[in-house]
Formats: structure tokens, sequence, C-alpha cells
């Protein structure tokens, strides 16, 4: 099965290229980039539209799945997928919905929307192995039990190690180091959701500089924007280059918006981190349950943190010029951070890499090459995907077409799932998985696993 895609503007950063031509794809795979009409099966026409390698989402939280049936639910895949994401990673901020050696394996009998790999979550380990309180340190058997754990995930394809410090505060710098080391000899990345926000987001960056330092690992800070976005941007940024300067393999995350998402029960709101943001509670919007859609007053959230503490909350907290700040910089590349209970939650899971490209790269925020680049290449070579993230001959034809000059996320904080404007195809493995706004093969996507 050959498809020609014809007479699209052509945009691969990783060769460097931009220019209109053809894009020969034969049986899920590149063949080539083409100036000549080659005799294909199928023809789709791209004249007047962008042509790119599927996107990447280096940070999002994947769905769960019915436990009796093993339905996927997709709410948040098929997000992903109409926004142009055809590989996301999941298991971030050290969750995983669910044993991720299992998740994998069920992605691959089901198929999936996008494709998907997994990081394994540091939180997820501590749990499964005994260590409920979040508050409390684990000794050292617990340690000795997650570590086998992660280590047999990582045996099974996870792409590498994901930590929530944040939202586990009891957790020490052994276990990290323990966890972390297990990705060094392969190259696998290490996340963090880091330890602290505002003022205390230096030394939670330091934290995972020492922990480079400790293991060898290459590590990567987790949505930047949400942990250093309240003035803080300016001097954090200076700080990751010190680091890489310093010889650690250091890389950023951050989603386009200036608002984040997180449970109502989360760290994140017990009163003296709430507190470092100095706002009152009508910075917080509940997003699920009892009072969605209504901003926080001291009522709600005391309510809500003692009997709904999984309803999702929306955060008015952030400053658009750091947001702004972390999106151009080098060492930051685009990931959404994807995140809702069905139809409710943030919007970022529905429309942050086509308002990406709107209020970014279109308005001149970031370098055309350097802005896709942030969404393809770049988180690519970052997760040791080779064969994912450009147009090199014998790659996955994984593809979006879209129209530059029209496209645009309308999901809003009212209506997070709602579908953007202006791209025309998606295709997973050369198949067409979605075409003009809608989901045409929700099952092309597969388990993404390391294979370094
Ligand atoms: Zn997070």
């Amino acid at each position: 099965m050959k498809t020609l895609i014809k007479g699209g503007r052509i945009l691969d950063p990783a060769q460097n290229y931009d220019k209109v031509a053809n894009l020969l794809i034969e049986d899920g795979k590149i063949v080539c980039v083409t100036d000549e009409d080659l005799p294909a099966d199928r023809v789709i026409d791209a004249s007047g539209r962008m042509v790119t390698p599927g996107f990447i989402d280096i940070h999002m939280h994947e769905d769960p799945y019915d436990e009796k049936t093993g339905e996927m639910k997709q709410d948040i895949s098929k997000s992903m997928l109409l926004m142009g994401v055809t590989t996301a990673i999941g298991g971030n901020c050290g969750d995983n919905y669910a044993d991720p050696r299992a998740y994998l394996d069920h992605i691959d009998e089901c198929g999936n929307c996008m494709n998907l790999g997994l990081l394994v979550g540091h939180t997820w380990t501590r749990e499964t192995s005994g260590g409920m309180d979040k508050y409390a340190p684990v000794d050292d058997a617990t340690i000795a039990k997650m570590e086998a754990l992660a280590k047999s995930c990582l045996e099974a394809g996870c792409m590498g190690v994901s930590f929530g410090v944040k939202y586990v505060p009891g957790t020490r710098m052994e276990e990290m180091t323990r966890l972390a080391a297990l990705c060094t000899p392969s190259g696998r990345l290490v996340t963090s959701h880091v330890r602290n926000d505002v003022s205390r987001v230096f030394a939670a960056v330091k934290e995972m500089d020492d922990l480079a330092k400790a293991t060898g690992c290459r590590v990567q800070i987790s949505h930047i924007g949400s942990m250093g976005g309240y003035g803080q941007m300016k001097q954090l940024l200076k700080d990751v280059e010190s680091y890489k300067a310093g010889g650690t393999d250091i890389m950023c995350d951050c989603y386009p918006y200036t608002a984040f998402s997180t449970f109502i029960g989360s760290t994140t709101y017990d009163p003296e981190n709430y507190a470092e943001y100095n706002a009152d509670y009508s910075a917080i919007l509940m997003s699920t349950g009892k009072y969605a859609g209504q901003r926080c007053t001291k009522e709600i959230y005391d309510w809500e943190r003692a009997n709904a503490p999984e309803d999702i909350t929306v955060g008015f907290l952030m400053v658009e010029e750091d947001v702004d700040m972390a999106l151009r910089h080098p060492l930051v590349m685009l990931g959404s951070d994807g995140l809702r209970h069905g139809a409710q939650g943030h919007p970022r899971a529905a429309g942050a890499f086509p308002r990406y490209i709107a209020e970014y790269i279109r308005t001149g925020k970031v370098g055309l090459m350097e802005g896709i680049a942030k969404m393809t290449s770049l988180p690519a070579e970052r997760l040791g995907l080779a064969k994912k993230g450009s147009f090199k001959p014998g790659n996955d034809a994984d593809v979006v077409i879209f129209d530059y000059e029209n496209i645009r996320d309308t999901a809003t904080f009212e209506q997070p799932a709602l579908v953007p404007e202006g791209i025309d195809y998606v295709l997973i493995g050369g198949e067409i998985a979605a075409k003009d706004g809608e989901i045409v093969n929700a099952h092309l996507g597969r388990s993404v696993r390391w294979e370094g």
C-alpha cells in the first residue's frame, strides 16, 4: 500500500527541511520526500497545507480502562489524536493508572487512538510496595521492593522513571537515587514533577541536578511553567543552563497555559503550600464534583479537601510572561500534561499543541523550525525514539497535515474537550487515524517500548 501526500509544505526540523514537495509512504513507513509525482495507491492532496511529523507529547497522563471489560476509556487519547499527537508518553508525575507492564500489553491487544509509551512512576512503585503514607519515608526493605518492581517495568519496555516528589513529600534522596540509577545504563529518561514550586522551586530543581550527578541519569523537569511560572522563570532557566553547562543532561517541558490542574486533595493545596501562591481561594476553579464550574471559597475548599480529594481543580495562578519565557527557551519542549476526567478538567489535553502553533509559532514568539522541533524531533530525541519525530526514510509514517494559517485550539476551561480547528489529517503508521476533526480509526496506536 503506497500513499502519496502531494503538494504540501513539508516541514521536518530533524533534517532542516522546509519545502513544498511530496511525501511517499509505503507499508506504514516513510519512503522519501520527493519532487517527483510518484505512482501510489492513494493520493492525499495537501496543497496549501503544512505537513509535519506526527506530534510527540512527552508529558501526558494515560486514560483509565474498565477493569472488568478491559475497554479503554480513550477520553484523553481521543483529544490527543485530534490535536495531532501520534505518540504520547504517560506514567508522568510518579503516577501510573495501572501496572505499566499490563497497560502496555493491553494497548497492543486493543489498539489505542495514538501510540503510547509509559514511564514507570515512583509513586506507583511506592504504593504498590506498601508505602501508602505520602508524608512518611519508606524503609530499606520497601525501597528494595520498589527497585525490583521498577526494574521489571523497565525490562518490559518503559521509557524511564517518573517522579512526582511534590505529591509525595516523604520521598528521600535514597529512594530517588535507587530508582533513577536503573535508567543510567540504557540512557533512559528520569522525569520529575519536582519537590516544590514558587520560591522553593530553585532547591527542588537543584535536587534533580544532584540526582543526575549522583547517578549519571538524564533528567527532565516536568511542566516547568507550573513549577516556576510565578515570577521565578528567569532565574530558574539560568539555573537549568548552569546545570547543563556543568555536565548534567537536563531539559524541561511546558504547556502553553497560565493555569495548572491537579486534584484538590493533592499536596499542592496543603495550606502551607497553597500559601506560597499568595492568592485567595477564588484562583481555584472546581472542574469536577459537587462544585464543578464554581470558583472556590474557604467553605468549598474545606469541604472538597475533606470529602472529595479526587476532584479536579484548575488553578489560575501563573504569570504569562514566565510561561512565554519557558516556551521560547532552547532547553524547553512542549508537553501537554493532559489530564481529564471524561469531558471535565483542563483544556490542555485537547488544545496544547494547536494552541502552541497558533499563539507561539504563528505569532513569531518562537521560530517556525524551532517551534515544530519542540513538538516532534526534540521529544523524539529526548525519549530515544529513533523511528519517530522526522521524515527520514524508514521511519514510522506518523504525519499531521494542517492549515498553518488557521489552526487553533477551541477547548476552554468551561468546555475542555472541544476539538481544534485546522487539522485536516492525522496519520499513524501510514493509515488515516483522523480527518477534518473526526476520528476515523481509534485503534491504530500501539505501545511504544524502549528499544535502545
Ligand atoms: Zn505533574
